[in-house]
C-alpha cells in the first residue's frame, strides 16, 4: 500500500465513484441551507437531506461528495486526546432510490482493497445482527470467512432517529496491528482500544419507523455512506493519529515553529498544539464560507474556536498574533480540494487578524479579573464561580464560557452554569423587548411538509406583474385544505406566479389574488423547499378552491420601489470595490420599496470623502442610463465572464447574470429596473460598523431621496423658527447665540467668585499671630474648590506673608485649602502637613506641597473644631 496523502485520497475516492456512474458534487457550504435544525453541516449526508426525504429531486440518483464538516459536541476533549477534532472531511457515496446493498458493499471493498491497496486480511466487516442479507453478500459474494464478519446489535449497527426512515449499517474495520492493541484477552473488532478502527460506514435506509417500533419496508431505499478522509489517511500513512497525517502534520509543525516548541515532549504542551492545529482549520473554513464572528449562533461558534486557539497560543508563550500565519498553512494544504480558500485568502487573513487583535486587547484585563475572582474563592473557601461573574467575563471581556471553564478547571474550580444561563437570558430578554419582532407567517411551518413534493410553482415575475394561473394547493395555518373562505388565513400555491418570494435579500411582494367572486390579500410571499412559492395572507371575500383559475397581481408601486433599490445595490457594490478595493465582498443585503441596506467586508470606517466618491460614481451610472440585461448561463460560464458571486453561496447549475452596461455584472435572482436611469438618484444616509470587519451602508433612491430631503427641510425650518430666524441665516444665528452663551458664562464665573468673597465677610480682622507668623483660618460656605483657590490667592496677597487656611461646606461635603508664603515656610510652616493633620477633623484626608495643599472631607459639622485646632497645628510646626 502506498502512503497516499489526504489530497490524493480525496481525488481517488471521487474519481472512483464517478466511474461508477455517480455525479461528483463540490462540498456544500458549512452553513446549512433551508435547514434550521442544524447550526453547521456535520456530515456528508446533512446537506443532502431534501433528496433523502423526497422534498427535492436530486440532480442524479447517484451522488458522491467530499464534505467539509464541523462538530463541536466534543469540544472539551479537543487537544486533550489525539482522537478528537472539530473539523474533518467526510467522503460519501449516496443512492437515492437507485442501487442498494450489493453494489454499496462491493464498491466499498473494491475501493479499499484494489484502489487504495489495503491488505484484505486486515479488514473486518460488521453487520447488524439481524441483517442476513448483508452477511450473505460479505460471505458469499466477497468471500470473507464467516468468523471474520462481526454481528453487532442496534446500538452499533442500526441507524435511527426517532420516527422516520432508518435501517441497518455495515461497517468496515481496519486492524492497525498489535502495537496499538490493549493486549487484553478478547481484544478484537469492537474493542475500545486503538487497534481496530472503523473506517467505513454503509447505512442501508430500508425501513420506516412509525414511532412505536413498528417497521415497514420503504419503497424507495437509499444508501448513505461515510468515511472520514483524515482517518483513512492515518491508515494509508500508518501513523498514530489524524494529527500525524501529511496535511495536518504540516500545520502542526507550523504551530510548533511559531511557538518554538516540539511535539511529544511535554503532554501539557501537546494539548495546546493539537487544539490550535484543529481549531485553526475550523476557523479558516468557517470564514471562507462567509461566517462572521458574533455572539450568536454559528458566529459564536467561530468566535469560541478562534479565542480558544488564541489563548492556547499564549499558553505556549506566543507573544505576537499568529492565527493568520497558521491560516496561511491551512489554505496552502487544502486549496486543492477547496479553491474558495485561495480565492478568499486576503479576506480570511484580515478578518482573523482583526478578531485576534480585539481579543488580545481585552484578554489581559479579563485574565486579571479572573485571577482576582479566584483569590476571593480561595479566601472564602469556595470552589464554584458565580454565574454572574462568568457572564461578566463573557459579556465585557469576550471570554466564551468554555474558555472560562477550561481556565478554572486547570485549577480545580467549576462554574455555576445555571447562573450563567440565567444572566445571559436576562440580557437577551432585555435586548429582545427592545426589538419589535414581526413574523408574517404565523403558520406552523410543518404544515407545508404535508404538501405533495412534486408540486412546483414557476416564477414569471421577471416579465409580468400579473397573470392568470391555476391553484395547485391551499393550506390553512395548520392543515392542507381544498378551499379557503372569507376570514380564513392561509397560503395559496399556484402553477405560475408573478409574486417574488423573500430571497437574496429582496423583500417579498404583496398584492391581490382574485377570482370573479373572491379576493385574497397577499401579505407575504415565501419560498419553500422543492421549488414551491407560497402566497401567505387572508381571504377578504368569497371562497378560493384548488384547481380553479385565479388572477394574481402584485402591488406594482411597491415592486417598482424595490426594483430601484435592488438595482442600486449592484451599482453600489461596484462603486465600493472601485473606491475601497477588491477586498469588498457582499456580506448581506436587504432591499424593499423604502430603502436599501448593504453589508460588506471592509476594515475601517469610511471617510467622508470615500462616501462622497461612492455616491458620485453611483449617480453618474444612473445618469448614464445603462441598459440592464439578464442572461441565464452555466455557473462556469458566469465565472468566466467575471460576474461577481455571493460569498459562501451555493449556486445551481444554471444561474442568472444581471449586467448593467459595462459597469456591473452580478449573479442575482432578484428583480431589476430596465434602465439605471429610472433609479433617478441615490443617497447614502448612514455608514456604520455591524461586526468586526463588516460595514453597513443604508441608502435611498428615487422618491425616497426626495422624502429624505423634505424631512430635512422641515427640520431645518423648524430649527430656524425656534431660533427666531430664516433658514439661510441659521448658522450665523447659532454662532452669535454661542458667543452670547460664552459671555454669559464668564459673567457667571465672576459673580460666583464675588459671592464667595461675600460669604467670607470681613475676615482680615480674624488674622492672628502665632510665634510671629500671621495666620488666617476662616470658613466660606457654598464655595467650590476652584473658587476656594482663587479666594485663597486673593487673601494671601492681602496678607502679604503668612498662612491661609480656608474651609467650605458645600453639598454635605467639605473643601479644604491651605497656603503658605515663602517666609512662613522658612519659619517651618508646611501646607501639606497642616492639611494632613486638620482634614481628619472633617472626616477626610489629603496632603500636598509645602506651599499649597488641598483636601476634601465628609463631615461639615467638624469645620468649627478644625478652625479652632488650626493655630495649635501651626504652632507645632514653627521653630
Ligand atoms: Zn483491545
Ligand atoms: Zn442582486
Amino acid at each position: 500500500m502506498k502512503a497516499y496523502g489526504v489530497n490524493e485520497l480525496r481525488k481517488m475516492f471521487l474519481d472512483f465513484f464517478e466511474s461508477k456512474g455517480h455525479l461528483k458534487m463540490d462540498s456544500f457550504s458549512l452553513v446549512p441551507q433551508n435547514d434550521k435544525s442544524l447550526l453547521l453541516i456535520n456530515s456528508g449526508m446533512a446537506p443532502l437531506k431534501p433528496y433523502f426525504t423526497g422534498q427535492e429531486i436530486p440532480p442524479r440518483k447517484r451522488v458522491t461528495t467530499c464534505q467539509k464538516c464541523i462538530r463541536t459536541g466534543d469540544i472539551e476533549n479537543v487537544g486533550k486526546t489525539a482522537r478528537h477534532g472539530t473539523f474533518f472531511e467526510m467522503l460519501g457515496n449516496f443512492s437515492f432510490g437507485d442501487y442498494f446493498k450489493t453494489e454499496a458493499i462491493h464498491w466499498s471493498w473494491e475501493f479499499l482493497t484494489e484502489v487504495v491497496g489495503i491488505d484484505p486480511d486486515r479488514l473486518y466487516p460488521s453487520v447488524y445482527e439481524e441483517d442476513d442479507e448483508a452477511f450473505e453478500i460479505w460471505n458469499k459474494e466477497i468471500g470473507i470467512a464467516p468468523e471474520r464478519i462481526f454481528r453487532f446489535g442496534k446500538a452499533d449497527n442500526f441507524w435511527e432517529h426517532g420516527a422516520g426512515p432508518c435501517g441497518p449499517c455495515s461497517e468496515i474495520y481496519y486492524d492497525r496491528g498489535e502495537k496499538y492493541g490493549c493486549h487484553e484477552p478478547g481484544c478484537t473488532v469492537g474493542c475500545e482500544c486503538d487497534r481496530y478502527i472503523e473506517i467505513w460506514n454503509n447505512v442501508f435506509t430500508q425501513f420506516e419507523n412509525d414511532g412505536n417500533g413498528h417497521y415497514t419496508e420503504l419503497v424507495q431505499k437509499n444508501i448513505d455512506t461515510g468515511m472520514g478522509l483524515e482517518r483513512l489517511a492515518t491508515v494509508t500513512q500508518d501513523v498514530d493519529s489524524i494529527f500525524d497525517v501529511d496535511t495536518i502534520k504540516a500545520l502542526r509543525d507550523k504551530v510548533c515553529e511559531v511557538a518554538g516548541v516540539t511535539y511529544k515532549n511535554d503532554p501539557k504542551v501537546d494539548i495546546s498544539i493539537r487544539l490550535i492545529t484543529d481549531h485553526i482549520r475550523s476557523v479558516t473554513f468557517m470564514i471562507s464560507d462567509g461566517i462572521i464572528p458574533s455572539n450568536e449562533g454559528r458566529g459564536y461558534v467561530l468566535r469560541r474556536l478562534l479565542r480558544r486557539a488564541a489563548r492556547h497560543g499564549r499558553l505556549l508563550g506566543i507573544k505576537d498574533r499568529f492565527l493568520a500565519t497558521l491560516s496561511t498553512t491551512v489554505i496552502a494544504e487544502s486549496k486543492d480540494g477547496y479553491p474558495e480558500l485561495e480565492e478568499k485568502k486576503d479576506y480570511i487573513l484580515k478578518l482573523l487578524t482583526i478578531e485576534e487583535d480585539n481579543f488580545n486587547k481585552t484578554i489581559d484585563q479579563g485574565l486579571k479579573l479572573l485571577s482576582e475572582l479566584e483569590e476571593v474563592l480561595v479566601k472564602e473557601g469556595k470552589s464554584t464561580l458565580a454565574g454572574e461573574d462568568a457572564f461578566k467575563l463573557y459579556d465585557t471581556y469576550g471570554f466564551p464560557l468554555d474558555l472560562t471553564r477550561e481556565i478554572l478547571e486547570e485549577k480545580g474550580f467549576v462554574i455555576d452554569e445555571e447562573g450563567f444561563t440565567k444572566a445571559m437570558n436576562v440580557q437577551r430578554e432585555t435586548a429582545r423587548s427592545a426589538r419589535a419582532v414581526t413574523n408574517y407567517m404565523g403558520a406552523d411551518e410543518t404544515v407545508y411538509l404535508q404538501l405533495d413534493p412534486s408540486l412546483i410553482s414557476a416564477f414569471v415575475g421577471y416579465e409580468k406583474d400579473e397573470t392568470d394561473s391555476a391553484v395547485i394547493a391551499l393550506t390553512t395555518e395548520t392543515e392542507v385544505v381544498s378551499e379557503l373562505v372569507a376570514g380564513q388565513k392561509g397560503t395559496i400555491f399556484t402553477k405560475e406566479t408573478p409574486f417574488y418570494a423573500t430571497s437574496g435579500g429582496q423583500a417579498a411582494d404583496t398584492g391581490l389574488i382574485r377570482t370573479a367572486s373572491a379576493e385574497f390579500e397577499v401579505e407575504d410571499t415565501i419560498k419553500l423547499q422543492g421549488g414551491k412559492i407560497g402566497h401567505v395572507g387572508v381571504v377578504t371575500k368569497g371562497m378560493i378552491k384548488t384547481n380553479e383559475t385565479v388572477h394574481l397581481a402584485i402591488n406594482e408601486e411597491k415592486r417598482g420601489g424595490t426594483r430601484k433599490n435592488h438595482s442600486a445595490t449592484h451599482l453600489l457594490q461596484k462603486a465600493l470595490r472601485t473606491v475601497l478595493g477588491s477586498h469588498v465582498e457582499q456580506a448581506g443585503s436587504f432591499v424593499n420599496e423604502d430603502r436599501l441596506r448593504f453589508d460588506f467586508t471592509h476594515f475601517s470606517a469610511m471617510s467622508k470623502e470615500e462616501i462622497h466618491k461612492v455616491e458620485e460614481i453611483v449617480n453618474e451610472q444612473i445618469q448614464n442610463g445603462l441598459l440592464v440585461n439578464t442572461d441565464i448561463m452555466s455557473i462556469e460560464e458566469a465565472k468566466k465572464t467575471g460576474a461577481m458571486a455571493l460569498f459562501g453561496e451555493k449556486y445551481g447549475d444554471s444561474v442568472r447574470v444581471v449586467t448593467m452596461g459595462d459597469f456591473s455584472k452580478e449573479l442575482c435572482g432578484g428583480t431589476h429596473v430596465a434602465n439605471t436611469g429610472s433609479i433617478m438618484v441615490f443617497k447614502i444616509v448612514s455608514e456604520t460598523g455591524v461586526a468586526a470587519g463588516v460595514r453597513r451602508i443604508e441608502a435611498l433612491t428615487g422618491k425616497g431621496v426626495f422624502h429624505y430631503y423634505e424631512q430635512l427641510e422641515a427640520e431645518l425650518n423648524q430649527a430656524a423658527k425656534t431660533a427666531k430666524t430664516e433658514p439661510a441665516q441659521l448658522s450665523a444665528k447659532v454662532e452669535s447665540l454661542q458667543e452670547e452663551i460664552k459671555a454669559l458664562q464668564s459673567e457667571n464665573e465672576k459673580l460666583k467668585s464675588r459671592l464667595a468673597k461675600d460669604a467670607l465677610g470681613d475676615v482680615m480682622n480674624q488674622v492672628t499671630e502665632i510665634k510671629g507668623v500671621k495666620l488666617l483660618a476662616a470658613r466660606a460656605d457654598g464655595v467650590d474648590v476652584n473658587n476656594l483657590r482663587n479666594l485663597g490667592d486673593q487673601l494671601r496677597d492681602k496678607l502679604g506673608e503668612g498662612v491661609v487656611i480656608l474651609a467650605s461646606a458645600a453639598d454635605d461635603k467639605v473643601n479644604l485649602i491651605a497656603m503658605v508664603t515663602d517666609s512662613a515656610m522658612k519659619e517651618g510652616a508646611h501646607a501639606g502637613n497642616l492639611i494632613k493633620e486638620l482634614a481628619s477633623l472633617v472626616g477626610g484626608g489629603g496632603g500636598g506641597r509645602p506651599n499649597i495643599a488641598q483636601a476634601g472631607g465628609k463631615n461639615p459639622a467638624g469645620i468649627d473644631a478644625l478652625l479652632e485646632a488650626a493655630p495649635k497645628a501651626l504652632e507645632k510646626q514653627l521653630k
